[in-house]
């Protein structure tokens, strides 16, 4: 194990995992965040502890089948589903797993995000899809995920919250944020007559300017 790389994804996800709070993207100790360390170490936030005082040594340390590598607590229940997209996504370097409010409402009245906004659309190519229910922690829930996702970064967990990865960990926030503007704009826009969809043909353009360019410069690598 690389010390210092795990060191960091510990210090990466303590950050991280604040950030959310205060953001009410992981009310209590729901949700939950993880990193990969290197292709078979990944790092974990512990199942069950609030964000506000977490300290780096919590996070856990788990290899690709779920031991515990590194940490004294209890690695999040929804392991399977961060490893099951870590196993089905090899562009993913960070998962997260939100409680967030409006996601939250369309997940429990089982809708999906329609594509009705360009930020959103750029990035998932479409609309973000509601996972089958499955009980929480559960490989079934992973699998649903992994179904709805088909590929893009996020997707809908039926009455329960949103999954989410990215290239980054910073990336993979940013998709959590985007989704959950999206769903309050889709609650908003239900008030107000419905939203006007955009057409498949400006969702292909947006979201291939998205994907070779446009996330490039938010990565800094353009
Ligand atoms: P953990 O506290 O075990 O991470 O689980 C919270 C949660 O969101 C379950 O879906
Ligand atoms: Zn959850």
């Amino acid at each position: 194990m690389n010390n210092i790389a795990i060191n960091k994804a510990r210090v990466e996800i303590i950050n991280a995992a604040k950030k959310m709070a205060g953001q009410n993207m992981l009310p209590g100790s729901w949700g939950n965040i993880s990193v990969r360390v290197d292709e078979e170490t990944f790092a974990v936030t512990p199942s069950g502890h609030g964000y506000d005082n977490l300290m780096p040594q919590d996070i856990v340390i788990v290899d690709a089948a779920g031991n515990t590598l590194d940490g004294t607590l209890i690695p999040s229940s929804e392991l399977p589903l961060h490893l099951a997209i870590y196993k089905a996504q090899p562009d993913a370097e960070a998962v997260v797993h939100t409680h967030s409010i409006y996601a939250s409402a369309c997940a429990a009245a089982r809708r999906d995000i329609p594509p009705l906004i360009e930020d959103m659309v750029q990035i998932m190519g479409g609309p973000v899809r509601c996972a089958e229910y499955a009980l929480p922690g559960t490989d079934e829930l992973a699998q649903n995920v992994i179904n709805a996702m088909g590929g893009k970064r996020a997707a809908l967990m039926a009455n329960h919250g949103v999954a989410c990865w990215g290239t980054t960990l910073d990336e993979a926030m940013m998709v959590a944020g985007i989704v959950e503007k999206a769903a309050q704009l889709y609650c908003i826009t239900q008030s107000i007559g419905g939203a006007v969809l955009l057409p498949q043909s400006d969702i292909d353009v947006m979201h291939g300017f998205y994907e070779a360019h446009y996330r490039k410069r938010q990565l800094g690598e353009e």
